[in-house]
């Protein structure tokens, strides 16, 4: 049976403590569990470890319904269409892949049908590769005319990105400081943003450079994925 990388684990929280001292953070790790086992999604939690990623709906739900855990915090990081968002609203606790009206409004109207709190991020497309995913920064402040602020259930708290999938550590930097800088500034405007979640397994620590307060991190714990 396939283990986890204890070894990574540990000093990716190691390097989380120190930050998080150093810069009165809470940063997060997220433990991007797509195409990992459940084994080993129980093997870290028996750890203590209680926030878990997940890309694909129908995946996610299968491991979610049979860990069935009160104490699991399962974050929805995937593409979303949008006849999918009732169902990623019912079984998901945090989505980072928030990136238009549509999708938004049927979230909402189902948690608060349902009576469920929903955390969300507004995925930013902030690479130049054709990805059809996330939303280009001068879109973002139309997006947030349109949602509703005094909503309980459907809670904005931040925003998400995945970099360019480049070794060009300028481009990343330029791209996380960007995001950075929309970040401090949602977070003065609208008094539930404290979430700024960028930094996977090959890019984590340039994106704490860069102040990120959750990193999604698959491989590097889980090893490569089935
Ligand atoms: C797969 C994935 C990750 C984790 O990637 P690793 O390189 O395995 O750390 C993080 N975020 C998103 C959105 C992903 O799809």
């Amino acid at each position: 049976m396939k283990k986890i990388n204890l070894t990574n684990y540990k000093n990716i929280n190691l390097e989380l403590e120190k930050y998080n001292h150093n810069f009165k953070k809470n940063c997060k790790l997220i433990a991007v569990s797509k195409k990992q086992s459940i084994n080993s999604i129980l093997e870290l939690h028996s750890l203590g470890h209680c926030d878990f990623g997940e890309n694909y709906l129908q995946e996610g739900i299968e491991k979610i319904e049979k860990i069935n855990s009160t104490e699991i915090i399962w974050h929805f990081i995937g593409p979303i269409q949008s006849n999918k968002s009732t169902q990623i609203a019912t079984h998901f606790d945090w989505i980072h892949s928030v990136d238009r009206i549509k999708v938004y409004n049927k979230i909402k109207n189902h948690v608060e049908k349902i009576n469920k709190s929903c955390n969300f991020l507004i995925q930013i497309n902030i690479s130049d590769e054709q990805s059809k995913n996330g939303m280009r920064y001068d879109q973002v402040d139309d997006l947030l005319l349109k949602i509703d602020k005094s909503s309980e259930n459907m809670i904005f708290r931040g925003i998400m990105a995945i970099p360019s999938n480049t070794n060009d550590e300028s481009k990343l930097c330029d791209e996380f400081s960007q995001m950075q800088e929309t970040f401090q500034s949602l977070s003065k405007q609208f008094n539930t943003v404290d979430t700024l979640s960028m930094g996977m397994s090959n890019d984590y620590q340039l994106a704490l450079k860069y102040g990120a307060t959750m990193i999604r991190i698959g491989t590097k714990i889980f090893g490569a994925r089935i």
